[in-house]
């Protein structure tokens, strides 16, 4: 088998969390058009189904849309009981949903930095974990999270410590539990992506306005594409990087390299 065949994805099940939109959406069509079944899970329950409709008619693939908070665990826990109802089982999760606020760290209330731990970090821990125990049951699975740069770098001029702290802590919680679950065949890598143009960015009154002041660092003067991250996605949910295991990725455009 060559190696454009063994990356497909041909009958694997899937789900992507925040996969209403952005980073999520890509990703989840992305592993649909390599064969996969995808549950997009997402708060936004409206979206989540227009775009799991949308993946489901351009890829002929078996779609899920499922409003889930991955904050709360019940929530987390029914989203997994829906998916294997529906696919059986689950081979591909992909723990993307996060959230940034731009607050100054001496003015930022215990409440705030909550909020952003809890999505970006407990969510991620939570959402894997459920999708881990399943997988060691079934003997395999590949789980990816979604980090950033901000991980490795300060983003400049915003002030984001909250965000930057909880994506350095998906890293280690990533290279651990592929530590911990290597034998048991269960994967867990993660990617860090620069900007991309995504609601998050595009769409914040706080960022938007930082786009010309970004562009103007990055050494290939503009934004990544959402689309950018989808051949990283299909490789690393595939059976080809079975070798790859707590490895972060970082897709920045060289960002990180000034
Ligand atoms: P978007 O804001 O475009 O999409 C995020 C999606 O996640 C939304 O549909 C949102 O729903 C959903 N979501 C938010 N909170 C929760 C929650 N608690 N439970 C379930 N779903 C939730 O963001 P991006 O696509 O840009 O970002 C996706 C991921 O990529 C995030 O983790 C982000 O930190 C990361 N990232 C983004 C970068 C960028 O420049 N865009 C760069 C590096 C990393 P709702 O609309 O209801 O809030």
């Amino acid at each position: 088998m060559g190696i454009i065949e063994k990356l497909r994805l041909d009958n694997k099940k899937a789900f992507v969390t925040g996969g209403a939109r952005g980073i999520g959406y890509n990703i989840a069509i992305a592993l649909a058009e390599a064969g996969a079944d995808v549950a997009l899970v997402d708060t936004d329950e409206g979206t989540a189904k227009a775009s799991a409709e949308e993946i489901a008619r351009l890829t002929g693939r078996k779609t899920l849309a499922l409003k889930a908070d991955v904050t709360k665990k019940a929530d987390v826990d029914s989203m997994i009981e829906s998916i294997l109802k529906s696919f059986g089982r689950i081979d591909v999760a992909f723990c993307n949903a996060g959230i940034c606020m731009n607050i100054p760290a001496e003015e930022m209330t215990l409440e705030d930095w909550n909020k952003v731990i809890n999505i970006n970090l407990t969510g991620v821990f939570l959402t894997a974990q459920a999708a881990g125990k399943v997988m060691i049951k079934q003997g395999g699975g590949s789980i990816i999270n979604t980090a950033s740069m901000s991980a490795h770098i300060v983003n400049v001029p915003q002030p984001q410590c909250s965000y930057n702290a909880s994506k350095a802590g998906v890293i280690q919680l990533t290279k651990s539990l592929a530590v911990e679950w290597a034998l048991k065949n269960v994967r867990v890598n993660c990617i860090s992506p620069g900007y991309i143009g995504t609601d998050l960015t595009l769409s914040s009154p706080t960022l938007k306005p930082l786009i010309e002041k970004w562009n103007a660092m990055a050494p290939l003067h503009r934004l990544g594409r959402p689309e950018e991250l989808q051949a990283i996605a299909v490789y690393l949910a595939g059976d080809s990087s079975a070798f790859t295991t707590g490895s972060d990725f970082v897709i920045d455009g060289a960002f990180t390299c000034i």
